[in-house]
């Protein structure tokens, strides 16, 4: 018997603890049901709606009655290729965006749901360049040089359902601004004398002269071979000495290709290279960084010229009183047109090119003269120290 007795007794007990298991479970997944049969209270667009069945955002817009309306597919220009054939609706469960009528939804959830939004056509797309240009503002003979340029991109589209072909512009190109201003001396007489194409011998060593009399400072717009013959660097070096402003007028004054006139007759690389080693034969004598104030040779500063030169610059300086002294009127005619200066005019005159003893003689006669109604003679650095507009 006891032998017989001893297998039943675990067997009896493993059935209770079954039973027992399965009672639990049983508990377990009647209380699941339950709580899956409770309709989850949400709220929708800012109600508060039951939702049953599968509980999903298909179910709470049946049970809210909002009839989202679907987008419509475009063409790559933007024309209705198919209406209602976008997006079918926009929605969002707690901040987060659901594309799915399925989604499971849970009490306490926040759904915001409207319109479909439009959806574009797949399509093909190639990108270019837009080029850069220059943009130009105001008159005044001071050219500021203004901005970087760069190059923009554009997309050509051309969608695969529509054939349609579509620009669109992925990043503006960013222009150079060529502002033209003229400088507010307010009642300040101050005149900017400037002096091209040197330097040339001692005809720039008695300019200096005169300016040195007379306590004038002035500007010196170099040609950067001149400096590198008769004596050049010694006249640099005394005119920044002697506190007058050297900048560059170009390294050759566009020989050449272009013509001894206008470096816009010259290609990209030699405009640059004008600009470029103009300014080096001045670094080379004076050590220093050279100024970035240019004179383009003739005053052609087109916007070709501008396009190429402008990254180097920072102004190009025209000139508002042509005192002619290139053309050789005589001294009293070069002095005459000298004194029609007013407070804040830049007065082009030459120390070279060509004999300028008619210069010299007119400004032994227009300083004192001008020096007695109370002017005084500035660099162009210290023009463009007053407010430009
Ligand atoms: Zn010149």
């Amino acid at each position: 018997m006891r032998i017989a007795q001893k297998p039943e007794r675990p067997r009896r007990r493993l059935a209770s603890v079954l039973a027992g298991v399965g009672l639990v479970a049983a508990v377990i997944i009647g209380v699941v049901l339950f709580v899956q049969s409770l309709p989850a209270n949400i709220t929708l667009n800012g109600a508060s709606v039951e939702v049953h069945g599968g509980k999903t955002l298909g179910d709470a817009l049946s049970a809210s009655g909002v009839k989202p309306q679907p987008g419509d597919l475009l063409a790559v220009d933007g024309s209705v290729l198919e209406a209602g054939k976008g997006e079918p609706f926009h929605a969002t469960v707690n901040g987060e965006k659901v594309t799915e009528l399925d989604t499971k939804l849970g009490s306490g959830d926040v759904v915001e749901i409207g319109d479909g939004g439009p959806i574009e056509e797949p399509s093909d797309s190639v990108e270019t360049a837009i080029p850069w240009t220059v943009a130009q503002e105001g008159n005044g003979v001071i050219h500021l040089v203004e901005g970087e340029g760069k190059d923009g991109v554009k997309a050509t589209k051309t969608g695969k359902t529509s054939g349609i072909t579509a620009e669109q512009v992925k990043q503006e190109p960013s222009n150079i601004v060529r502002r033209n201003v003229s400088p507010d001396v307010g009642d300040d007489k101050v005149i900017a004398l400037t002096f091209d194409d040197g330097p040339w011998g001692d005809q720039t060593g008695q300019v200096l002269d005169v300016l040195a009399e007379h306590g004038a400072k002035a500007t010196f717009f170099t040609v950067g071979n001149r400096i590198e013959q008769d004596n050049g660097d010694a006249f640099v070096k005394r005119a920044v000495s002697e506190g007058h402003q050297v900048c560059t007028h170009s390294y050759d004054h566009a020989a050449g290709s272009g013509q001894g006139v206008n470096l816009g007759f010259m290609s990209p690389e030699e405009q640059k290279a004008e600009v470029e080693k103009g300014r080096a034969a001045i670094e080379a004598v004076t050590g220093a960084e050279a100024s970035r104030i240019f004179r383009t040779p003739g005053g052609n500063f087109g916007d070709d010229v501008v396009k190429n030169i402008g990254p180097l610059i920072k102004a190009e300086i025209g000139w508002n009183i042509d005192s002619s002294d290139w053309r050789r009127p005589g001294a009293d005619a070069i002095a005459k047109q000298i004194e029609d200066a007013w407070p804040g005019a830049i007065v082009l005159m030459h120390d070279g090119g060509g004999d300028r003893s008619q210069t010299i003689e007119a400004l032994k006669k227009a300083l004192p003269r001008l020096k007695d109604q109370g002017y005084r003679f500035i660099t162009i650095d210290e023009l463009l120290q007053y407010p430009l507009s």
